[in-house]
């Protein structure tokens, strides 16, 4: 395997995609794989990982990687260094919207994580996966970030978390904003600009990318874009080699903060 993994990784950029063995983390490893890149493909189920790396193909690799456990991540972090010794692109991808029951509606989760009745038992659960599990990933994979000479991060967020959109009463999906899950991607959103200020003077560029609102596990479906449609602004993001550092993207340009 690390004889393969080197021999391929002749010329190649090497990515590794959090939560990609599913929705829209798999769609952004099948587009890396497609534009060249050797993908590692981060999944907290290695089997799932597996057979995610197989439906991408021959450049994806499965690694195990729950970015809530600190065993799992400095494993993923060793092979990394271990097998490729850099890394050119880490896609903080991994998130989840609430800890109740996998087929809740989007309105009964926005209630339960209204901030006047939150559990705080579940916002501190997924801000350790949105939030927490992003910088610990993030902080893990610097030194071989740092090896790449122009290291990429792309934290996929949500427009959700726009403070800016939120107070606008115009917003359509203001209803939604509650203190588990969008301001998960508002903290998320602060961690963004603050590596992108800290890691500027070393080539390490660092954006938040939104994508659609897409059909996936996590919102039960309810999403209106395919994974196909939802997924390009991350992918451009991800793809873009000589863009700026310290944005915030969705499907239709620049969002605010
Ligand atoms: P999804 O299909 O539910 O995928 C989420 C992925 O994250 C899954 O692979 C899941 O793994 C993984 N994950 C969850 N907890 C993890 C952990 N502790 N460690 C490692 N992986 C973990 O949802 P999605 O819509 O594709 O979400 C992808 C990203 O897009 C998220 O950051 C989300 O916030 C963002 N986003 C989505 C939308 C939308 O409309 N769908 C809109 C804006 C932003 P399992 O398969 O094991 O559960």
């Amino acid at each position: 395997m690390a004889d393969q993994s080197e021999q391929a990784n002749e010329g190649r950029l090497i990515a590794l995609v959090t939560g990609a063995n599913q929705g829209i983390g798999l769609e952004i490893a099948k587009a890396l794989s497609a534009n060249g890149y050797l993908v590692l493909v981060g999944s907290r189920n290695f089997g799932n990982g597996e057979a995610a790396a197989q439906r991408i193909g021959e450049n994806a690799y499965p690694v195990q990687l729950d970015v809530t456990d600190p065993t799992s991540i400095s494993e993923a972090a060793e092979r990394v260094g271990d097998e490729f010794g850099r890394l050119d692109l880490l896609v903080n991808n991994a998130a989840i919207a609430h800890t109740g029951k996998p087929d809740q509606t989007l309105e009964e989760v926005t209630r339960s994580g209204l901030a006047s009745v939150a559990s705080l038992d579940e916002m501190r659960a997924v801000w350790e996966t949105n939030v927490f599990g992003v910088l610990a990933v993030t902080q893990a994979m610097l030194p071989y970030l740092r090896k790449s000479g122009a290291g990429r991060i792309v934290n996929v967020s949500s427009g959700v978390g726009s403070l800016t959109l939120n107070a606008d009463p115009s917003f359509p999906y203001r209803r939604f904003f509650s203190a588990v899950y969008p301001a998960s991607k508002t903290a998320l959103n602060a961690i963004t600009l603050a590596l992108a200020l800290e890691l500027e003077g070393e080539n390490i560029k660092v954006n938040a990318a939104s994508p659609g609102f897409t059909a996936t596990a996590l919102n039960n479906f309810q999403g209106t874009d395919s994974i196909e449609v939802g997924s390009r602004n991350p992918i451009r993001v991800a793809l873009e080699l000589d863009g700026p550092t310290g944005t915030f993207t969705g499907p239709d340009g620049p969002l605010p903060w």
